[in-house]
């Protein structure tokens, strides 16, 4: 593929935008630096610099983010900036998606991809990804609101229909980790509430086998290695 395709595919812009990078000798592959944006290389695993930053080729973008509270997982945020300001500028122009959305004020595993068919098998209920959040109550949790919890609650949206979580386990006084199967509209915080307690923080820790890494700092973001997908 010419090189000048091969950064346009990866986000850094238009074909002409991209030609005139590797004109301007801002493009290095191999630790060599090319200005013919035309030569022809192979994709697969290529590594290369733009401006000094190293990037790998990816045919299809998957990446994991540390959301941090205060950022939405919209395109058009409301009242705080979108989490996609966390993610560098070529990412962006794939137009990466969240992979489900987390509210404003979850923090912890977010995924985004510019892979539509990766979307829909992690967030279409029938194929029922376990997500496994941390969830921190308000009140002491006990005993009623654990079988609660385990056995099925009322959202107040779909009265007569139990939503029971996929495993509880209490952490301590106040902390619960649950594990759910859907991504219903603040489902964790709704169950929690329907049980008995309130929510006050919820953060993600899985989603399916991924799970956030220990040294991923809130606000960071990497590359999901194609064999963890
Ligand atoms: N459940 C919630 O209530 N909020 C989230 O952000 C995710 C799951």
């Amino acid at each position: 593929m010419q090189l000048e395709r091969i950064l346009q595919s990866q986000g850094f812009g238009t074909r002409r935008e991209c030609r005139a990078l590797v004109r301007l000798e801002r493009v290095t592959v191999g630790g060599e630096m090319i200005d013919d944006p035309f030569v022809e290389l192979d994709p697969e695993g290529l590594e290369f610099t733009v401006s000094g930053e190293a990037w790998r080729y990816h045919e299809k973008a998957y990446v994991m983010l540390h959301k941090p509270a205060g950022y939405e997982c919209s395109q058009k945020p409301k009242h705080h900036p979108a989490v996609f300001t966390l993610l560098p500028s070529p990412l962006v122009v794939r137009a990466v998606q969240c992979v489900g959305r987390l509210d404003e004020d979850t923090t912890g595993l977010l995924l985004l991809t510019d892979d539509g068919q990766f979307i829909h098998k992690l967030t279409s209920p029938k194929h029922g990804v376990l997500k496994r959040y941390v969830a921190t109550t308000k009140h002491p949790v006990d005993d009623a609101q654990l079988a609660a919890l385990r056995g099925g609650v009322e959202l107040n949206d779909a009265p007569g229909i139990s939503v029971a979580a996929h495993a509880v386990e209490q952490l301590d006084a106040n902390r619960l980790a649950i594990t759910i199967g859907e991504g219903k509209y603040h489902q964790v915080k709704r169950m929690v509430a329907a049980a008995g307690n309130r929510c006050e923080a919820l953060h993600r820790v899985a989603v399916g086998r991924l799970k956030l890494p220990a040294d991923l700092a809130p606000g960071e973001w990497r590359w999901i290695d194609p064999s963890e997908v």
